[in-house]
C-alpha cells in the first residue's frame, strides 16, 4: 500500500453478464457497509449492455465503469462506443489497453493513450492496463515492457484522482497463476519511480493496481506488497461473495 492513498478494488466483468446478473451487483453494495465505503473504493467494469441499468439502478456507493472507449468523441465507428457515451450512461470510470483489447484488437500503445485521454476528456476515472506476457518475462524483458507501455499509453498530464495503473501480467490473467509477491513488489516499484520520475507528485500518489488471478485466497498476500494500492479483478467479480473476499483484505488492512 503507498501511505496516505484509498485502495481501489475494481471488477472487470470482460463479455458476461445479462440483466439478470445485476442481482450480483445488489448483494455486492450490500456487502460493502459503510466501514468499508470509508477505506476502499469499489469499481465494477460492465459490459456496455448493462452499463446504464447498473448506474441508474445501483447504489452510488458501488461505482460503475466500462471497459473499453473508442478514441473519438462521435463518428462512423461501427460497433464502437466512445468515452462520452460511457459517461452519459452514469458511469465514472473505463479500463484502457486491456491485454485482451491490445491482443485481440491489436490496439497499440499509441491507440491507448488516445483512449486514456479521451475518457479523462469525458470526465472518466481511467485504468491504464499494461503487463508483459510469459514469453518476455522468461525472456528477462518485464521492465522494459512496463517501460516501454507506460511511456506510450500514458495520457501526457495525468492526475493521482482520475488515473490509474493496473500491472496485470498476461500470463497470470484467467489462468490461476500469480507472480511471486517479490516480482510483483518489483514491477510496482519500478512503475511507482517512473510515474514519479515522469509526473512528479501526481506520479507519487497515484493507484497502482495488481491484476491477475486475484482471489480471496491470495488478495491477502498482495494487499501487503509495497505500492499496490489495489487489485483488478476478472473472473472473482462474477461472484458477489469472492469479490466481497478480496474487498475484505483492503478493509482489514487500513
Ligand atoms: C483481468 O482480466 O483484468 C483479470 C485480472 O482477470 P482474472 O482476475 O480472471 O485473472
Amino acid at each position: 500500500m503507498t501511505p496516505g492513498v484509498k485502495p481501489l478494488v475494481a471488477g472487470n466483468w470482460k463479455m458476461n453478464g445479462l440483466r439478470a446478473s445485476l442481482g450480483v451487483l445488489e448483494e455486492m453494495a450490500a456487502g460493502y457497509n459503510s466501514v468499508m465505503q470509508a477505506r476502499l473504493d469499489m469499481l465494477v467494469c460492465l459490459p456496455h449492455t448493462l452499463l446504464a441499468l447498473a448506474a441508474e439502478s445501483g447504489s452510488e456507493a458501488v461505482k460503475i465503469g466500462g471497459q473499453d472507449c473508442h478514441t473519438g468523441e462521435s463518428g462512423a465507428h461501427t460497433g464502437d462506443i466512445s468515452a462520452a457515451m460511457i459517461r452519459d450512461t452514469g458511469a465514472t470510470a473505463v479500463i484502457v489497453g486491456h491485454s485482451e483489447r491490445r491482443t485481440d484488437h491489436g490496439e497499440s500503445s499509441q491507440t491507448v493513450k488516445q483512449k486514456a485521454e479521451a475518457g479523462l476528456e469525458a470526465g472518466l476515472m481511467t485504468i491504464v492496463c499494461i503487463g508483459e506476457t510469459q514469453g518476455e518475462r522468461e525472456a528477462g524483458e518485464t521492465l522494459a515492457v512496463l517501460e516501454n507501455q507506460l511511456s506510450g499509453s500514458m495520457p501526457d498530464d495525468p492526475k493521482a484522482d482520475s488515473v490509474v495503473v493496473a500491472y496485470e501480467p498476461v500470463w497470470a490473467i484467467g489462468t490461476g497463476l500469480v507472480p511471486s509477491s517479490d516480482d510483483v513488489a518489483d514491477a510496482h516499484k519500478f512503475m511507482r519511480d517512473w510515474l514519479t520520475n515522469r509526473f512528479g507528485n501526481e506520479g507519487e500518489a497515484m493507484r497502482l493496481l495488481y491484476g491477475g488471478s486475484v482471489k480471496p485466497s491470495n488478495a491477502g498476500e498482495l494487499v501487503a506488497v509495497p505500492n499496490v494500492d489495489g487489485a483488478l479483478v476478472g473472473g472473482a467479480s462474477l461472484k458477489a461473495e469472492d469479490f466481497l473476499g478480496i474487498c475484505a483484505a483492503y478493509n482489514n488492512l487500513t
